[in-house]
């Protein structure tokens, strides 16, 4: 694990920069949700949550791994399914054939036990008129407890013949078949967010609506997450954006690391900030800003608010806004 640790901590911050990143890590944490494997209608495995968000199977394939190679989610139990080798449909129509005249009409059959006299026949022998009767000592069966079930077997309807396992044809909806010795097991994962990253996630997955929030209640025009279009052409997302009836506005980005932020957050916040020209940037530190980040930012305007867990965080940027010629 030590030579993931600072390429993956400048990778989180990446990451988490992103909002759809954001969004679905909000909905697994604060909504304590999992991502599960399903059985979509074209046959493949989905992760609905996670499409739902990034738009596609394939962008959400890539965000799990992503977020796996992280460390911000990990692998939980997986679930086989049994897939067609040809399609990897995980969605084939199972059917029990005759090992002899490969017919596919079998009927399923119980065998039952009269514990009374110890006979043992077919459980449709025990019908007689629509009551349970014993066919060897002809006594009436009140009870289920006066029967035991001892065994299954499989008889062929065409043939007669009868097997306890038949074989098992698996029907790919593609429109072929093949058999148990052909298909493949296809390993499908549940994933959750590591316990480790979610108090550090959730401080910042909860303080960009509390920011935006806030803004509003001041009378600002607030989107958040926020896509906005710098003097370039480039677009940018910013996590709140604000602007007030006056025309002046506020830009606010989150960075959030298990120890002090790095430069790259101040860096990539900044040429946004440029780019979009806003009258007051301000970058979240959560727990704080690591001494070159500090000292990168003096150059920048950026104003810099740290804070430990981001429950401080709302007051801080209050102040900052009410400033006398910032707001
Ligand atoms: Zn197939
Ligand atoms: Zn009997
Ligand atoms: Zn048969």
């Amino acid at each position: 694990m030590m030579q993931v640790s600072s390429e993956n901590k400048s990778g989180r911050q990446k990451a988490l920069a992103d909002p759809k990143t954001r969004e679905l890590l909000r909905r697994l944490i604060v909504e304590k949700k999992q991502l599960s494997p399903e059985v979509g209608a074209d046959g493949l495995i989905h992760y609905r949550a996670a499409e739902e968000v990034t738009g596609a199977p394939d962008a959400a394939h890539e965000w799990i791994e992503e977020m796996l190679r992280l460390g911000i989610l990990k692998k939980g139990p997986a679930k086989d399914f049994v897939t067609c080798p040809v399609h990897s449909r995980a969605d084939p129509l199972i059917e029990l054939e005759c090992l002899k005249c490969k017919a596919r009409k079998m009927r399923k059959t119980t065998l039952i036990e009269h514990l009374y006299c110890g006979y043992i026949d077919e459980d449709t022998k025990f019908d007689n008129e629509g009551f349970l009767v014993c066919p060897n000592c002809k006594r009436a069966i009140k009870s289920a407890e006066e029967l035991r079930s001892s065994g299954v077997w499989f008889e062929c309807q065409n043939c007669l013949t009868k097997t306890s396992i038949p074989k098992v044809v698996f029907e790919c909806r593609e429109g072929h078949e093949f058999g148990t010795s052909e298909l493949k097991l296809s390993p499908a994962f549940t994933y959750s967010v590591e316990e480790s990253v979610v108090g550090q996630l959730q401080s910042a997955l909860i303080l960009a609506p509390a920011l935006a929030d806030l803004l509003s209640g001041m009378g600002y025009r607030v989107s958040s997450p926020a896509t906005l279009q710098g003097r370039s052409g480039t677009s940018h997302t910013l996590d709140v954006y604000a602007k007030s009836g006056e025309g002046s506005d506020v830009a606010i980005q989150i960075a959030v690391d298990e120890a002090a932020v790095e430069p790259s957050a101040v860096i990539s916040f900044f040429a946004k900030a440029y780019d979009l020209r806003p009258k007051l940037s301000v970058l979240v530190a959560i727990p704080s800003a690591s001494q070159a980040a500090k000292q990168i930012n003096e150059g920048y305007g950026i104003t810099l608010v740290e804070d430990q867990d981001g429950s401080g965080a709302v007051q801080k940027v209050k102040a900052l806004v009410e400033k006398p010629g910032t707001g």
